[in-house]
């Protein structure tokens, strides 16, 4: 820490020195020209906006007991010290005045927006009972937990498994299950951890510099990399502010990524200049099969040749003709990144992974990237996830549940990633089951995920769903539906370990509610739960997961109280101090030895210093040797270990070493698992059309395809309603803006001062060619609805595709109700006719009094238009991905639209589900299994619940 100031030079600091943190002084500015000293103390917490897990400190005032000020904490190895412009908004969301802050429970019909407060004994014992009642009947698939943001690393796996379910949903197949499964399929972990502060190319598929995954850490480390003369390079169709940084902006046609990759690297093949002894040892290419060349009994050398012929089609004209990026640009990308060899650094997340059908397969191309050139867990390249991610582990943990939920993981996508959760809706509206009881948790699908109407229908249906708790920092839409709004803790108002692969070392991170530790630390109070010193009743989940395990299960008969009850005191609940006392002193290595040279017990250092950075090595894990207990009872099957019927390592110039994570512990360019799962078009990285890609965009011009301009085999296809007419293009409608994530950063008055608005970005040559300017009004039609926007010209975008960040359009119902009121609009939804919904905005954002003076100065009305509402599901039949991006019709708007009005007709959206899962192969695969095993799954179920029934 020491050298972190001394690196910082003078005595010029960024933050107080560790020394005085029980009591820095400094004066108040708000009673300037006065001299008033104020005293602090500063305490540590994790934020909880993005999924970076930047360390925040936080100013606590020694006189009132409250958060004056929240700042980057520079003991945290991720961020070190340095936030964006969300985590010291984290005061906003304290202090806002439209908080829930006591547990509520609705006073009307469902959606009626009327509330009653309601104590936390009433909320523990309705449910309580209501779960433990479903578990005694057999009824367990019944309760689900729907996750949005979990910001803690097993805790409700590990709750759900006590409880003996498979109740666990998330929101990863509208954010990542397609990156995340063309990962796995390569190394077996899901996640890329770039090296980017020592690469020397650095590749960027969207927008990750200014706004991605793990925003801030991964953004110091690329501009340090730069300042270094490494060169960035950014495939993205708009001028974010990434490509504004980069060196070489590539902006092709959406959908045509993939194509760009593998022309890369099929120039890199031709020209030899690839990593020959890397491919040798480490890529699976013995199991190569491909175009009748099978490369087991041939050589490495003939392998190479086959693999050349096969990229040979590959070639940047080819990839220049289907994306509009010259053949010239890719040439000299392919040679920077041949240039780079180990030192050549990536991501692509969300992206073109996340808007396309097959988007899955443009990160495996770009994974081929990384072996051509060595640079997989290479200092300066790409390493596997869990090599920089540590998770620690509790002292008790249940077994697998028994039980295989097929609202969560369907036949029809037995090698989707997550579970499909955006088609919760279809499912129960097709009768495949009903929920008694549904959690949602900073979890809000009524706006964030597409076809939300369809949302709307089963949440307010209590046939499908029984009892529906919203557990929530802030107010939703979703929650406007729920039975129970339970209001949850900010970042600095709950417990959480947190890590996360934000650059090469492996780090924990400690989320807390800082005032409970105050008032512990300062005033020796003993207090017995966090919601004493939160806001009003503020609750954690920890402490509520606990309290209402013993509920369900109040004398222990059902063998799940034993997993919440402390050892130290048995017949009491298990305290947070107990648990995360038990895992730093237990399961973190190094932990116990830095908190023994300062004197502090494990759980103290992580209170006072947020964060503890592992020792040991993270690169080219691959190349560990196994060590005799390891060995002990493996066979060798050729090259391979096995050990209970799993591969462990593998034999590379004759040494027993770990290799990767991957039936063949090498990294599958050829995958057999597709050819096993039935789709064995794909074993290798392959360009897929998408279903907004140019093949698509010249048929549906035609009307769904003719005998010259046919749609693309096995594309899903686009059926327009007969109203929708005007300019085709491709949307691109899931880049984030740098102030916001989603839902979670209500109430933050500052960020949404600054981003507001959401206009469609339009190239200046297509708003020519339609005779718009911006500030026009469009109507932007999709397959199942239409919404009116603004246009914004731009020169930063292909011609052909229009933008629009989904970050914006928040909406409430009515005028007074505490939804957000610095970003949302009001407004009126309707039904025309059964199935049709629209929403018209009545009044924007405007003052009102509070105890907040500046909820009295907004001066902004617009807040952006909801044009999730309009996108249908749109799952891939392989990843089960959410495939976001839309074919439109853009028109100007006509007489009698207005602006952020939403038309959308629910049955037309579950027929586009129908079309999408009809390009589905379903389980059950090899040995009649639901899922290849060896597939991650969350909160993993035992082995027997993978065989489906009567296979
Ligand atoms: S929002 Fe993300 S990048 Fe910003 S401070 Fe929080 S964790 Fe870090």
């Amino acid at each position: 820490m020491q050298e972190e100031f001394k690196r910082q030079g003078s005595h010029l600091q960024s933050c107080p020195p560790l020394e005085r943190w029980d009591d820095w002084a400094e004066n108040d500015a708000q009673a300037w020209p006065r001299r008033l000293e104020r005293h602090y103390r500063l305490l540590p917490t994790l934020c909880f906006s993005c999924e970076a897990g930047c360390g925040l400190l936080t100013y606590i005032d020694k006189q009132s007991g409250e958060i004056s000020r929240v700042e980057g904490n520079p003991l945290h190895p991720g961020n070190r010290g340095r936030v964006c412009a969300k985590g010291p908004a984290l005061l906003n969301q304290i202090r806002s005045p439209d908080r829930i802050l006591y547990p509520l429970r609705r006073d009307g019909p469902r959606g009626s927006n009327r509330w009653r407060r309601v104590t936390w004994d009433e909320v523990l014992e309705t449910l309580g009972s209501r779960i433990r009642t479903a578990l005694q009947e057999g009824r367990g698939g019944e309760v689900m937990y729907h996750v949005g943001r979990p910001g803690h690393d097993g805790y409700m796996e590990r709750v759900l498994q006590a409880w003996g379910i498979d109740g666990h949903n998330s929101h990863t197949n509208i954010c990542s299950a397609s990156a995340r499964l063309g990962y796995a399929l390569w190394q077996g972990a899901d996640r890329p951890s770039p090296d980017y502060a020592n690469a020397s190319c650095i590749l960027l598929i969207s927008a990750h510099l200014e706004a991605g995954h793990y925003f801030n850490p991964h953004a110091q480390r690329i501009m340090e990399a730069k300042m270094a003369g490494a060169k960035l390079i950014v495939i993205d169709p708009r001028l974010s502010n990434t490509a504004s940084m980069a060196d070489t902006w590539l902006s092709p046609y959406p959908g045509t990524e993939a194509a760009i990759l593998l022309a890369m690297a099929s120039v890199l093949l031709r020209s030899g200049r690839f990593d020959a002894p890397f491919m040798r040892d480490w890529v699976n290419w013995q199991d190569y099969e491909a175009d009748g060349f099978v490369a087991k009994g041939k050589s490495f050398d003939e392998f190479i040749a086959a693999l050349v012929r096969h990229y040979e089609r590959y070639t940047p004209e080819f990839a220049e003709e289907l994306s509009g990026v010259p053949a010239s640009a890719i040439r000299q990308t392919a040679s920077d990144i041949a240039a780079a060899g180990g030192r050549f650094s990536s991501h692509i997340w969300r992206a073109a992974a996340a808007g396309n059908y097959g988007g899955w397969q443009t990160a495996r191309a770009l994974v081929l990237l990384h072996a051509l050139t060595g640079s997989v867990g290479a200092q300066g390249g790409l390493s596997p996830n869990t090599w920089d991610k540590f998770v620690p582990q509790p002292a008790k943990v249940p077994p697998p549940q028994r039980q295989w939920n097929e609202l969560l993981y369907p036949p029809e996508w037995p090698l989707s990633h997550h579970e499909l959760s955006q088609l919760l809706p279809h499912f129960l509206k097709e009768g495949r089951g009903r929920l008694d009881t549904y959690f949602t948790r900073v979890f809000n699908p009524v706006w964030t995920y597409p076809d939300g109407f369809s949302w709307l229908e089963v949440l307010r249906d209590e046939d499908l769903i029984g009892l529906h708790a919203a557990l929530t920092p802030v107010w939703s839409e979703t929650a406007a539906f729920a039975d129970y709004v339970l209001p949850m803790g900010l970042a600095c108002e709950r417990h959480d370990v947190q890590s996360q692969e934000t650059h090469a070392t492996r780090w924990i991170g400690f989320r807390q509610p800082v005032t409970r530790v105050f008032r512990e630390l300062e005033r020796a109070e003993l207090v017995r739960f966090t919601y004493e010193t939160n806001p009003g009743e503020v609750w954690e989940e920890d402490e509520f997961w606990t309290a209402l395990s013993w509920r369900i299960d109040p004398d222990g008969s059902m063998g799940i109280r034993q997993w919440f009850e402390s050892e130290a005191h048995p017949g009491t609940p298990l305290s947070v101090d107990e648990y995360y006392g038990y895992m730093f002193s237990s399961s973190v290595p190094g932990l116990p030895e830095a908190a023994a040279a300062r004197s502090l017990s494990p759980l103290e250092y992580m209170r006072r210093f947020g964060a503890f950075e592992l020792p040991g090595d993270v690169y080219s894990l691959n190349q560990r040797a196994l060590v005799a207990a390891e060995l002990e009872g493996a066979v060798a099957c050729g090259d391979l270990l096995t050990k209970g019927g799993s591969s462990i390592g593998v034999v590379v110039k004759g040494r027993p070493v770990a290799g990767y994570d991957t039936p063949s512990r090498k990294l599958e360019l050829y995958s057999p698992t597709l050819c096993d799962w039935e789709w064995p078009e794909m074993a290798l990285p392959e360009y897929v059309p998408s279903h907004v890609g140019p093949e698509a965009l010249a048929a549906t011009a035609y009307d769904g395809g003719t005998d010259e301009h046919p749609w693309p085999a096995g594309t899903p296809r686009v059926v327009w309603p007969p109203h929708a007419t005007g300019e085709v293009m491709a949307l691109v409608p899931i880049y984030r803006l740098p102030t916001l994530i989603h839902t979670r950063n209500d109430n933050a008055k500052w960020l949404f001062e600054i981003s507001h608005r959401n206009p469609l970005l339009m190239s200046a040559p297509d708003a020519a060619r339609l005779g718009l300017a911006t500030g026009d009004l469009v109507r932007v039609h999709t397959e199942i609805g239409w919404y009116v926007i603004a246009l914004w010209v731009t020169e930063g975008l292909r011609p052909g595709v229009v933008a629009c960040s989904h970050h914006l359009g928040r909406w409430r119902r009515e005028r007074d109700e505490p939804l957000e009121r610095w970003a949302s609009s009001v407004v009126e939804v309707s039904q025309p006719a059964p199935g049709q919904w629209a929403l018209r905005v009545k009044e924007g954002a405007r003052p009102w009094a509070s105890s907040d003076p500046d909820s009295s100065r907004i001066w902004w009305t617009d807040t952006g238009v909801h044009q999730n509402l309009t996108f249908p599901v749109h799952p891939d039949p392989v990843s089960g991905m959410q495939c976001w991006h839309q074919l439109v019709k853009v028109q100007r708007a006509l007489v009698g639209d207005h602006y952020g009005d939403v038309f959308v007709d629910t049955a037309a959206a579950h027929q586009v589900y129908q079309r999408w899962k009809g390009l589905c192969r379903p389980a059950p695969g090899p040995g009649g299994l639901r899922r290849p095993i060896w597939f991650a799954r969350v909160a993993r179920p035992v082995p027997e619940a993978y065989v489906m029934p009567h296979s």
